[in-house]
């Protein structure tokens, strides 16, 4: 229902960001907790398999709330088959090297989960809005990324991408409460009002990235955002419903319990 079909034309509507598809909190919230014990189950099993990995990428404006889904959804992973890794603007070193080689080194590999927080969808989102390199490097990036991920794919990584879509106005009241709140002012970054002015390129930038590589190897999928309660549900189930597709077994035993005495 969430995921773009390859080559679909989304327009990224400010309602659709409050859309919460007949689903009222309470029921949200407890179907999250439900999935997050199926997501647990599953990871143990995708670990004990060690045969295929799982690549999360999440995309979004300012608040919409990456840190946050992380925070809730994907603490059902135990942490010893999950990572976590923040794509900043590239430090020195990363730009001496093509803009996926920082993505590469931190894919997962077998049997783990890796959560990209911002990715190298940056490369034509924020660079392409803001004009960081021009027109004909940037166009060109929409193949490199999508063979990128059929080599990831085909080397049994499942890419799951996942845009939490919020509205201007509910950025704004996101905005008014990180101001409001000296604990969440180390939140605060003067460049993301700068962001705001420039709303609609972005949303531009959004629905071409979607556009072009929503693949049927690596869907993207939009997850409505202005309720948290429904993003993080929402997420969830994304996430269970691809794990389960992946379908990980228990790798066949050859221990027989009647051959060992334990002292
Ligand atoms: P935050 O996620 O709030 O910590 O901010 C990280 C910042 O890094 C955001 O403003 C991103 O747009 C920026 N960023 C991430 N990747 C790139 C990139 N490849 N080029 C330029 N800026 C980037
Ligand atoms: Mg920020």
């Amino acid at each position: 229902m969430l995921r773009v079909k390859p080559r679909a034309r989304v327009v990224l509507h400010d309602a659709k960001a409050a859309d919460t598809h007949g689903w009222h909190k309470r029921g949200a919230e407890d179907a999250l907790e439900h999935n997050k014990k199926r997501l647990e189950q599953l990871q143990y099993t995708l670990y004990a398999e060690g045969v295929e990995s799982l690549l999360v990428v999440l995309q979004a404006m300012d608040t919409a709330g990456k840190d946050s889904t992380i925070r809730n959804v994907m603490t059902a992973f135990n942490p010893q088959g999950c990572t976590v890794h923040a794509f900043k603007v590239p430090n020195d070193a990363e730009r001496q090297y093509d803009y996926l080689w920082r993505a590469h080194l931190r894919v997962p590999p077998r049997g783990s989960i890796a959560v990209f927080n911002r990715s190298y969808y940056e490369d034509v989102l924020v660079v392409r809005v803001e004009k960081l390199v021009g027109a004909t490097i940037w166009k060109r990036r929409y193949r490199h990324i999508n063979e990128f991920e059929r080599l990831l794919t085909d080397c049994n990584t499942r890419i799951v991408k996942i845009c939490l879509h919020i509205s201007k106005d509910e950025q704004k009241e996101r905005l008014e409460a990180r101001l409001e709140d000296p604990a969440k002012h180390w939140k605060w970054d003067a460049a993301d009002l700068e962001k705001r002015k420039q709303w609609r390129d972005y949303m531009q930038a959004y629905e071409a990235m979607l556009a072009r590589c929503s693949t049927a190897h690596a869907p993207w999928y939009v997850v409505p955002s202005d309720r948290k309660w429904f993003r993080n549900f929402a997420v969830s189930q994304i996430l269970v419903h691809e794990l389960e597709s992946l379908s990980p077994q228990l790798p066949a035993s050859s221990v027989d319990p009647e051959h060992y005495r334990i002292f």
